[in-house]
């Protein structure tokens, strides 16, 4: 049995069941143990968030992804090489092997999405930006190739991920994750039929700039995510984030659309499955 420890208390159920559109389960906060799948599971069922799509950012990452949504029905997943691995990979002459295993674990049917993909200009130097780059056009082909939605981490990046993605052509489904621009990035984003995630960060005191970015984004194009461990909802900023936190941020959001929260939920359940597929 897992603690609770200091853990948020869970909030009210959401009266309509939504997706956790990011999260990861191989992953434990501060070097932590990573959380008990089943138990993560029927936590965040248990306040109306009984499906997940489980990210793997590297290669242990992507192939435990592949075991896991063997094993729970409540999850899909999504596998990619991480912008912040790609630059040791390259630099240990590893990219082409990392690639290739990446491309045969995308193949299998519950895998739904490439990514996270992207640039990160905040954690990799300079140095780091050409494989970066390069990385992020072989995942965007990739999810073209097999049909995938393509998800996008996108830190300090704003305008060369715009840029990389009308450049080689986005795919279909194309998810900013966690996205963190500001009001004419989420318009550029609309317009062009992209879909932005939001997670708790958007409830946070300082985040003024990304509310209004979420404001002008239309309910049909909308997604929400923990991307937990990280980025806990307010006001439990700096505690464990976990997929049953996501109540807190579908409701801040209702609050910043001025929607009604069961016509949020039916839109994040709506354009999950339109862009992941049936669970
Ligand atoms: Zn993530």
């Amino acid at each position: 049995m897992t603690s609770r420890g200091d853990r948020p208390p869970a909030p009210d159920p959401l009266p309509i069941p939504v997706v956790d559109n990011h999260t990861h389960l191989d992953i434990g906060r501060d070097g932590g143990e990573p959380p008990d799948p089943g138990e993560a599971i029927a936590e965040a069922t248990a306040v109306g968030v009984p499906r997940m799509v489980q990210i793997g950012c590297d290669l242990p990452g992507a192939r435990f992804t592949v075991e896991v949504i063997d094993r729970y029905a409540a999850l899909l997943g999504g596998v990619a090489l991480h912008p912040n691995e790609t630059p040791g990979l390259a630099s240990r002459g590893e990219t082409d092997a990392a690639r290739a295993e990446i491309e045969r674990l995308a193949a299998h049917p519950r895998v739904r999405v490439v990514g996270e993909t992207g640039l990160d200009y905040f954690r990799t130097g300079p140095d780091g930006i050409p494989a970066q780059q390069d990385s992020f056009r072989w995942h965007i082909d990739l999810a073209k190739r097999t049909g995938l939605a393509l998800q996008i981490h996108d830190r300090d990046a704003h305008d060369d991920v715009l840029r990389i993605l009308a450049e080689e052509g986005a795919p279909e489904h194309t998810v900013l994750h966690c996205f963190s621009g500001d009001i004419e990035m989420a318009r550029t984003c609309v317009e062009r039929g992209y879909h932005l995630s939001f997670a708790g960060t958007v409830t946070f005191k300082n985040a003024r700039q990304l509310r209004n970015a979420l404001a002008v984004t239309p309910l049909s194009q909308l997604l929400v995510e923990t991307d937990a461990p990280y980025l806990t909802p307010s006001p439990h900023r700096g505690a464990p984030n976990a997929s049953y936190l996501v109540p807190l941020t579908v409701r801040a959001m209702a609050d910043v659309l001025n929607v009604d929260v069961p016509a949020l939920c039916t839109a994040v359940a709506d354009n999950s499955e339109r862009i992941y597929g049936p669970w």
